[in-house]
């Protein structure tokens, strides 16, 4: 195996992570895109970027509008190869270009804040750094792998997950290079769903005073709505009704309304289940206010349990693991991530490969820093492992 330059490494998460990358900050994108493309233009393949799939949104006003996002850089190496792999990371943050966090800190000799530095612009560090060694070694030409660095992960992939479900094709395994769940190396084992859905209802204005029963309350209804759909939890789903927009004046009955809400399904049948149910509450609601409903939105991100051959997979890093003094374990998460419409294609997946740290999401996010050489020197030996045959 080649050796793994962590000075090098920290200097290019340092450089990402000074690029602000808000997944609709398109210049910064741009910018990071170009960077990510040279840096990994050292593996011997080709460099690609790819437009995103177009992406509609509903407005406040209950119309649809396009939602631009940036390119997704795709590299693709030795496609000729009887095995082949997946690796995926992602370019966007959730912290927009007029955010506050935009500057890195370190909080102590091995400790670094930034936007980024975990969420995960030191997950692609990891994963290019893995492969350089990799490629060092004598090994690689048993394994060919593409590439996704996607722009648009922290809003849900919807820009890039064609591209995810072509990419996953003809793969025996996928790795993904989220910051590990917890800051000792764990990593996220199943997971649960999600989807995001917006309900515009059209109603009748008529004056609060003069002749309300001309009036449909299309407030009303979507309060109905949200009453009903609480109802539908269970063990298997969660729904959050999170955002309830329209309205009219005070002696106005309001004709309009946009309902936003989020579903977190645990497994594909309840997801499934939701949907029929959602379908069914919509037309009781019609007829119940006389009004009129349109659905936008679904199930983004299918649950992701892990079946035999996914666990062999998370067994394979295990044992590589121990034989580099690394103690991996897993557990059960409750987030989402491009590793669940991975595991929707059918592929093993184990998609927190990438740093350990914390905080993500948040002013506080920081980088163990030693773990970057850790966690390349853990997948390099994924990788030869897999090169071997290791999943045959
Ligand atoms: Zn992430």
């Amino acid at each position: 195996m080649g050796a793994i330059d962590g000075a090098a490494m920290l200097a290019q998460v340092e450089a990402w992570s000074r690029v602000n990358t808000g997944t609709a900050n398109l210049a910064g994108l741009a910018e990071q895109a170009a960077l990510l493309a040279e840096a990994f233009a050292v593996l011997p393949g080709t460099v690609e970027l790819v437009d995103p799939a177009p992406v509609t949104a509903i407005a406040a006003d209950g119309s649809a509008y396009d939602k631009p996002h940036g390119r997704h850089v795709v590299v693709r190496v030795r496609p000729e190869a009887n095995r082949r792999i997946l690796l995926t990371g992602h370019m966007d943050t959730v912290f927009p270009a007029d955010h506050a966090f935009q500057h890195l800190r370190w909080l102590d000799a091995t400790t670094l804040n930034g936007p980024g530095v975990a969420d995960m612009k030191g997950g692609i560090a990891v994963m290019l750094h893995a492969l350089m060694a990799f490629e060092a070694s004598g090994e690689a030409s048993a394994l060919g792998y593409d590439v996704l660095l996607n722009s648009d992960e922290e809003t849900g992939s919807l820009a890039s997950a064609a591209l995810i479900a072509e990419l996953a094709q003809g793969k025996i395994a996928a790795l993904t290079y989220e910051p590990a769940a917890l800051p000792d190396g764990t990593l996220a084992h199943e997971r649960g769903g999600t989807g995001n859905y917006s309900i515009t209802f059209t109603g009748r204005s008529a004056h609060a005073g003069r002749n309300p029963q001309e009036g449909r309350n299309a407030i009303v209804a979507a309060a109905d709505l949200i009453l009903r759909l609480k109802a539908l939890e269970n063990e298997d789903i969660t729904i959050n009704p999170a955002k309830l927009e329209g309205g009219a004046a005070n002696n106005v009955v309001p004709d309009h309304a946009v309902l936003r809400f989020n579903i977190r399904p645990r497994t594909i049948e309840a997801g499934a289940a939701f949907e029929e149910a959602l379908g069914q509450l919509l037309a009781a609601i019609e007829a119940g206010h006389e009004v009129a409903t349109h659905r936008h939105g679904g199930v983004t991100r299918p649950p992701k349990p892990v079946d035999a051959q996914a666990q062999r997979l998370f067994d394979l890093v295990r044992q590589c693991g121990a034989e580099l003094g690394q103690d991996i374990r897993w557990q059960r998460s409750g987030g989402v991530c491009d590793g669940n419409n991975i595991a929707a294609c059918g592929v093993p997946v184990v998609d927190t490969m990438g740093v350990r740290g914390g905080a993500i999401h948040s002013p506080d996010e920081y980088l163990i820093v030693p773990s970057l050489a850790e966690r390349a020197a853990l997948s390099a030996r994924v990788f030869a492992r897999l090169a071997q045959g290791a999943l045959n």
